[in-house]
């Protein structure tokens, strides 16, 4: 029977932890570090999104202030509230809730956030820091994975993992952070000839294509760890893009969705806006 690789109760006890930390932060800087949530939906899955980044900050003690534009907002309007908290010293964290409209120049907006708040790593300087193997922070539901696999005392040095997706805000992201965990590191993607002859080959798979059911019992290998980043809306709720029931009785580990990666996603953005806040400062928590 797979190891369930629950991130729900890891989100429940970091945030515990976080909690702690940020009362020894507020004591050594003096006021409530705050986490700016820009957004401009107000409903659907980026509306419950925002919720759950907020009520997360707010559990562990970071003031979190949603900024909800208008959906028809203009480039200079988001620019404009990305600066105006860039230049306040409360504000520790920045994230830009996505994804955006597509009419708007994604990344001509995202690179207006202070990359010493860019909680997110969205930034090209964010990115490209990551893709050199420095320090930095990455996205946090790249990160999220990582943290799920060290939590579960899943190895990663040395051992083969595939990325199925290649996407800025995860596929890429988990490589690099993979890689830079000394994994021997394949990306898969939309293109890739036999995505099951190269999944096979995973110790750990992490999947994140927005594809439900890409993979089913014939694409892992027995006892491989399964990392499922996909969350579909469905009928029935969210829905992973690996056949849970399928894959589970020949798999290691295996992330249940809901309540795998997604729930370790907010608890890094606490976490990494409590890391700003106290680099700010020049101290550590
Ligand atoms: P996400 O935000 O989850 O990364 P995107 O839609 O931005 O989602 O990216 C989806 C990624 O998944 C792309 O890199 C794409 O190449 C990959 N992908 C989509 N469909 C498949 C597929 N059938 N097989 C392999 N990779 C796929």
């Amino acid at each position: 029977v797979a190891q369930i690789l629950d991130g729900k109760a890891l989100a429940a006890g970091a945030k515990q932890e976080l909690a702690a930390r940020c009362q020894r932060l507020i004591e050594a800087i003096g006021h409530v570090p705050r986490m700016a949530i820009i957004t401009l939906e107000d409903d659907g899955a980026s509306g419950v999104y925002v919720r759950t980044v907020a009520r997360t900050a707010a559990a562990v003690g970071i003031e979190p202030l949603v900024i909800a534009l208008h959906s028809d907002a203009t480039a200079e309007t988001v620019a404009e509230a990305i600066e105006a908290q860039n230049a306040d010293p409360q504000v520790a964290g920045i994230v830009v809730a996505q994804p955006l409209p597509v009419e708007l120049p994604k990344r001509e907006i995202l690179d207006r956030i202070d990359p010493a708040r860019d909680i997110d790593g969205a930034t090209t300087i964010s990115a490209g820091r990551l893709a050199r193997g420095e320090a930095t922070f990455a996205p946090a539901t790249a990160e999220g994975v990582m943290r799920l696999l060290e939590a579960n005392g899943i190895p990663v040095a040395g051992r083969r993992a595939v990325v199925v997706g290649r996407s800025p805000v995860i596929g890429r992201p988990v490589a690099a952070l993979l890689l830079a965990a000394d994994a021997t590191v394949t990306v898969s993607h939309r293109k890739t000839a036999d995505l099951a002859e190269i999944t096979r080959q995973a110790e750990i798979l992490v999947v994140a294509a927005g594809v439900p059911h890409l993979i089913g019992s014939g694409a892992i290998a027995a006892g491989a760890v399964i990392v499922d980043v996909g969350i579909t809306p469905g009928p029935g709720g969210l829905q992973g893009d690996v056949d849970f029931a399928a894959v589970e009785p020949i798999a290691g580990a295996i992330s249940p969705v809901p309540g795998g990666v997604g729930p370790v996603t907010s608890v890094i953005l606490a976490e990494h806006t409590l890391e700003a806040a106290a680099s700010r400062a020049g101290i550590s928590v």
